[in-house]
């Protein structure tokens, strides 16, 4: 078959390297808007089983995976909550610039093309209709999506906070999330990824009506505000920031439909996961092994497409309602510490993590591994 997969990002690589390894007879090319050392984010977590998809364990070296020893919750600066990892579950981190060049290695180890550079926007109609399969993996903002906007049918809203995200050199070696208030409220998310650095995402209340999705001001200007409100967390260490980095509105995407004719949505492009609880990197490693074994054996693209609708919509409802429930934990934290609701400010606090549960996550150990020896 030929292929064609638009978005060089972890939905992209994943499932071109896999299609790549369940068929050699497959032409597969990638095409990625970007260029190379273009850097999108900093460290992002997953399940340690994830390791073992696309033999990722032995494309990442030791150095650039972390594990993390379990979850703190911080209420100005006190610790309300300190578990260590339940039985069966560690998250390990890693940069999540290591983890595309890894995807991006083992595609060019099974001879997908990768094309940098290239706009999916630009693709003509007879350049699409070329290739067997288009796999639109071009993010939560899809253009492909967009231009198939009639047929898939899709819901894009966004979150009430703002968030921004950032890094600090100080350690937290647990997913920890810091309120305070003694400024405005604010809400961070921890975690260490790489030696001397964390992820730091900030969460700020705003009452404005939702239509912007994005603030003009960038966050690198309010940089030393921000280091000054986290002061007592961070303990003296910095916050840094891209240059380019703005304040967003987490986007919010749903599809009536995952597929049209001989296109194909996955990852971000066909469902966002909020990030507090979303594990969207490892969704994207889900719909790869969905789309690979909807092939697999399919009469023709259109069956196998559907099925895989089929497979991947009631588990993007599933980890949609409870990636919700997390984003509007955080709204509702920062509107009552807004609105001075002290009583409502600690019921939520209270209601985060009442055991030390571990929250279910999109592709099980037993998929990936069902998809490894198909590939092997
Ligand atoms: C603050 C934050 C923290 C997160 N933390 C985690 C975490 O800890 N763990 C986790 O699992 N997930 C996390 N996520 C979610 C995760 O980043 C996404 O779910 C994941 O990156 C989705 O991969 P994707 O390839 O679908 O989309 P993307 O990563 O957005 O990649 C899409 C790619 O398509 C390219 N592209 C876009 N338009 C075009 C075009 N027209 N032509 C060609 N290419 C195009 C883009 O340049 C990009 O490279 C987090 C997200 C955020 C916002």
């Amino acid at each position: 078959m030929k292929i064609l997969v638009a978005g060089g990002g972890p939905a992209g690589l994943s499932a071109a390297a896999l299609l790549a390894q369940t068929s050699s007879t497959h032409q597969i090319t990638v095409i990625e808007r970007q260029g190379s050392g273009d850097s999108r984010g900093w460290g992002i977590t997953l399940r340690r089983h994830a390791l073992g998809f696309l033999n990722l364990a032995q494309l990442l070296p030791p150095n650039q995976l972390r594990s993390l020893a379990g979850r703190r919750l911080l209420v100005r600066g006190e610790c309300r909550i300190d578990y260590d990892n339940p039985p069966d579950d560690s998250l390990v981190t890693i940069a999540r610039d290591d983890l595309v060049a890894a995807l991006a290695r083992r595609c060019e180890q099974l001879g997908v093309q990768l094309r940098l550079g290239v706009d999916a926007d630009q693709l003509r109609a007879d350049e699409i209709k070329a290739n067997d399969l288009l796999v639109a993996a071009d993010g939560a903002h899809s253009p492909v999506r967009q231009r198939w906007a009639k047929e898939v049918a899709p819901n894009v809203g966004a979150g009430r906070n703002w968030y921004a995200w950032l890094a600090t050199d100080r350690m937290f070696p647990k997913l920890t999330i810091l309120f305070t208030d003694r400024i405005r409220p604010l809400l961070a998310w921890a975690y260490e990824y790489a030696p001397g650095m964390s992820s730091f995402i900030v969460e700020r209340h705003d009452d404005s009506p939702a239509h912007a999705h994005e603030l003009l001001l960038p966050v690198s200007l309010q940089r030393q505000d921000l280091a000054g409100e986290f002061a007592a967390e961070l303990q003296g260490h910095r916050l840094f920031c891209a240059q380019s980095v703005r304040w967003k509105r987490f986007p919010l995407v749903r599809c009536k439909h995952l597929q049209v004719d001989n296109i194909v949505l996955v990852g971000d492009a066909a469902h966002t996961t909020h990030f507090s609880q979303g594990f969207g990197t490892m969704f994207a490693f889900d719909d790869a092994c969905a789309l690979a074994e909807a092939l697999q054996g399919a009469t023709s693209v259109r069956a196998a497409l559907e099925r895989y609708e089929g497979s991947q919509q009631p588990r993007i409802e599933e980890f949609q309602a409870a990636a919700d429930k997390s984003r509007r934990w955080s709204e509702q934290l920062l509107a009552a510490a807004q609105a001075r609701r002290e009583d409502q400010v600690q019921a939520l606090i209270a209601a985060r993590w009442p055991r030390n549960d571990a929250p279910a996550a999109p592709a099980p150990k037993e998929r990936l591994q069902r998809m490894q020896q198909v590939a092997a």
